[in-house]
C-alpha cells in the first residue's frame, strides 16, 4: 500500500510517500512568501533537487504535488495521511475523514489556533485533489490520552476546567514511534518497559511511556509548557502574567506571543539554533553557556520526575535534531543520573550511527538504564497508522463475557507462611472460569494509613510474587496511591500491610489492575486480535448506562477462556450488574469521549 503523508503548516508543506515502511519520496516547500518558496526533493536513494518554486502559499504548494509525483512515475497512491496537531479529548486514534470529522476537527481550533487551521486546510485541499482516496487524520495528542487525570488536570477553578483547560501533551506521534523503535532495538516488548522519550528539536518535550502507554508528558494545554525550546520558554510561573502587566504594561496577547516566539534559546542567546549556541559557548560566551546549562538541567529534572512517576525507568531514548545530533547535550543531560542507574558511555555517545533508522545503545557497561538514540520518523508513523486503519479486517462481532473482579490478593508461598503459619496450605474453594484458578476459603485484611479492608479474597494458585489488586475507590479507603498496572508489573509499586490469623506482613505489589481481555489463540484470531494489542470494548450495562472502555489490553494465552476483566469501579460506571457481554469496537476510529 502506498501512502502519501502531509504535514501542512502556514509557512511550509512537507510530504512523504511510503511503500510499506520504505520512504520512496520526500518533498518540502518551505518559507512561503510573495513570489515563491524554497523547494527540496529527495528520492529513496538520496537528494534529487533543491532550489526555488513559484508557490507562494499552501494551496498552490499542495496543488503542485500530483505533478511532482507524476513526473517521477509515483502518482499511483492508495491513501493520504495528514498530521493534525490537536485532536482534543475526542480523537483517541486516527480518524477517517468525512464531513462530520472535519466539523469536529474545526471545532477544536480554539485549542490549537496556530497549527490546526493550516493542517485542516491541507486536508480539505487534498480531499479535493484526490476525492476517491481515503484520507486519514493522525493527531499529535492521541498518544497522550492514556495520561491519568492527575497528570492532565490543572488545579484551577472548575469553570476554567469546564471550558476545556487541561493538559494534553504533543509530539505524540514522535514519542510513540521512538518508544516502539527503542523497544525493538532492546529486543523487549514495549509492554514490559518503562521508557522516557526525550524529543529535542526546535520544539522539545519529554514523555513517560509506561508499559506502552503515555502516562505524562512535559507539554501541557499548549506546546509552551515543559522544556526550554528554540523560541518557547517552557515552564514559567503563571504569576509572571500579572507582574509583566503591572510593571511593563504588557497585555496577554503580547506576553503569549513573546513566550512562543521570542523566548527559549533565542531569548537567552539571540539564536534559537542549538548549533550556534554550542559554538558560541565553546568560544567562551557566558550567555550561551548559561543557556546550555539551563536547557540540560530542565531535561534532567524531567528525567528524574518521570522515573519517579513510573516507579523506575528501563530506557531513555533521545531524538529530534538536538537529541539525535548533540553528543555534548546528551552528556550534560545524563551526567549526575548514576544515582538512578543511568550511565552514559562516552565513546558510544560520541558519534552513534543513525543511518537506516538505526537505534544504537549508548549506555555504559553496568548501566541499569538503557540509553538509545534514534531519528524520529513522524511521517513514517503516520503512514503506519493509516495502513493499520485501512487494512484492519472487518471483525466479526463476537461477544466478550465481562467478569467483574472485586478486590483480591495473589499470595506467594512465603506470604502464606507468614500470614497463616509455617507449612500452611490454603484451602481450595470455588473454581474460577479460568481453568486451574480458584478462590481460597481463607481471607486476609488489608491495612493502609487511612483504613482497613476486611475479608479480602485470596485467589489461587500461589504466585512467585504477592500481588494485591484493589479498585481506585479501595485505594482511597486504604490511603495509598495504587498505580494502574498490568498483572505482574510490580516494580516500584507501593507497600500495604496484609494481616492474617498467624501474622502480619508489609509487602509491595499493590495495584489497580489495568483492564484486560484473556483469550486463546483460536478465538483471538477469530476476533482479529493479537497479544499485547490495545482495543476498545463497548459494554451495555443496566439503565442504558453503556460505556466504551478504551485501552483494553489483549492477552492471548493457550488454554484460557475468553473473558474481559474489569474492577468494581469500572463496573459501577458502566451500570453492570449480573452477566453482560462486551463487544470489540470493530475499527481503530476516533471514539468520542464523554
Ligand atoms: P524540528 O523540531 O523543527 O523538526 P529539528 O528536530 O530539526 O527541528 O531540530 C532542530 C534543532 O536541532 C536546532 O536547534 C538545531 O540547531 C539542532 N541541531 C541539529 N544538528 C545539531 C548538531 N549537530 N548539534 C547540535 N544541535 C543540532
Amino acid at each position: 500500500m502506498r501512502v502519501l503523508v502531509f504535514n501542512a503548516g502556514s509557512s511550509s508543506l512537507k510530504f512523504g510517500l511510503f511503500e510499506g515502511d520504505r520512504q520512496i519520496f520526500k518533498g518540502s516547500f518551505d518559507r512561503f512568501r510573495e513570489g515563491g518558496c524554497d523547494l527540496s526533493f529527495e528520492g529513496a536513494e538520496g537528494p534529487l533537487e533543491q532550489g526555488r518554486a513559484p508557490h507562494a502559499d499552501l494551496a498552490a504548494a499542495i496543488a503542485a504535488v500530483p505533478g511532482v509525483l507524476a513526473e517521477r512515475g509515483l502518482d499511483a497512491i492508495d491513501a493520504v495521511g495528514h498530521r493534525l496537531a490537536h485532536g482534543g479529548t475526542e480523537f483517541t486514534g486516527p480518524a477517517r475523514i468525512d464531513d462530520a470529522v472535519i466539523a469536529r476537527i474545526e471545532a477544536l481550533t480554539p485549542l490549537a489556533p496556530l497549527h490546526n487551521p493550516a493542517m485542516l486546510e491541507g486536508l480539505r485541499l487534498a480531499s479535493r485533489i484526490w476525492p476517491d482516496l481515503p484520507q486519514v487524520a493522525v493527531f499529535d495528542t492521541s498518544f497522550h490520552l492514556t495520561n491519568p487525570a492527575r497528570a492532565t488536570t490543572y488545579a484551577v477553578p472548575p469553570a476554567w476546567r469546564d471550558a476545556g483547560l487541561r493538559r494534553f501533551g504533543f509530539h505524540g506521534t514522535s514519542h510513540k514511534y521512538v518508544a516502539q523503535r527503542a523497544a525493538e532495538a532492546l529486543g523487549q516488548p514495549l509492554s514490559d518497559l518503562r521508557i522516557i522519550s526525550v524529543h529535542l528539536g526546535n520544539g522539545a518535550s519529554a514523555c513517560a511511556v509506561q508499559y506502552g502507554a503515555s502516562i505524562d508528558s512535559s507539554m501541557g494545554m499548549t506546546p509552551l509548557e515543559g522544556l526550554v525550546m528554540g523560541t518557547r520558554s517552557g515552564d514559567i510561573d503563571p504569576g509572571a502574567f500579572g507582574f509583566l502587566q503591572r510593571h511593563l504594561g504588557l497585555g496577554v496577547a503580547a506576553i503569549e506571543a513573546a513566550l512562543y516566539s521570542d523566548s527559549g534559546l533565542k531569548a537567552l542567546t539571540g539564536s534559537p539554533d542549538m548549533r550556534d549556541v554550542e559554538d558560541r559557548a565553546a568560544q567562551g560566551d557566558a550567555e550561551a553557556q548559561l543557556a546550555i546549562n539551563l536547557y540540560a538541567y530542565r531535561v534532567r529534572k524531567y528525567l528524574g520526575s518521570y522515573a519517579a512517576a513510573m516507579g523506575g525507568v528501563d530506557a531513555v531514548v533521545f531524538t529530534g535534531g538536538i537529541g539525535q545530533n548533540s553528543a555534548s547535550m546528551r552528556r550534560r543531560i545524563c551526567d549526575g543520573l548514576s544515582f538512578m542507574g543511568l550511565m552514559l558511555d562516552d565513546d558510544r555517545n560520541r558519534a552513534p550511527d543513525l543511518s537506516d533508522r538505526a537505534a544504537p545503545q549508548i549506555q555504559a557497561q553496568g548501566s541499569r538504564v538503557a540509553i538509545v538514540v534514534t531519528e524520529t520518523a513522524e511521517q513514517l508513523m503516520i503512514a503506519r497508522e493509516v495502513r493499520a486503519m485501512l487494512q484492519r479486517p472487518a471483525l466479526a462481532p463476537r461477544p466478550v463475557p465481562v467478569a467483574v473482579s472485586g478486590r483480591h490478593v495473589h499470595l506467594s508461598e512465603a506470604s502464606v507462611q507468614a500470614l497463616f503459619g509455617p507449612n500452611y496450605r490454603l484451602t481450595e474453594g470455588a473454581p474460577l472460569r479460568q481453568p486451574g484458578n480458584w478462590v481460597a476459603e481463607e481471607r486476609v485484611t488489608l491495612e493502609g494509613p487511612k483504613g482497613r479492608l476486611e475479608r479480602v479474597a485470596i485467589l489461587g494458585p500461589l504466585r512467585p510474587r504477592t500481588q494485591i489488586e484493589v479498585s481506585r475507590t479501595d485505594s482511597f479507603a486504604l490511603g495509598i496511591d495504587a498505580p494502574v498496572r498490568n498483572s505482574g508489573q510490580l516494580e516500584g509499586t507501593p507497600k500495604v500491610r496484609l494481616i492474617g490469623p498467624a501474622g502480619t506482613i508489609e509487602t509491595d505489589g499493590l495495584i489497580v489492575a489495568a483492564r484486560h481481555i484473556h483469550t486463546n489463540p483460536a478465538e483471538a484470531e477469530a476476533m482479529g486480535l493479537s497479544d499485547g494489542e490495545m482495543v476498545e470494548i463497548e459494554v451495555q450495562g443496566a439503565d442504558g448506562r453503556g460505556l466504551v472502555f478504551s485501552h483494553t489490553l489483549v492477552r492471548v494465552v493457550p488454554g484460557t477462556v475468553t473473558e474481559m476483566h474489569i474492577d468494581t469501579d469500572e463496573a459501577n460506571a458502566a451500570g453492570i450488574s449480573g452477566h453482560v457481554d462486551g463487544a470489540v469496537v470493530p475499527h481503530v476510529q476516533a471514539v468520542p469521549r464523554a
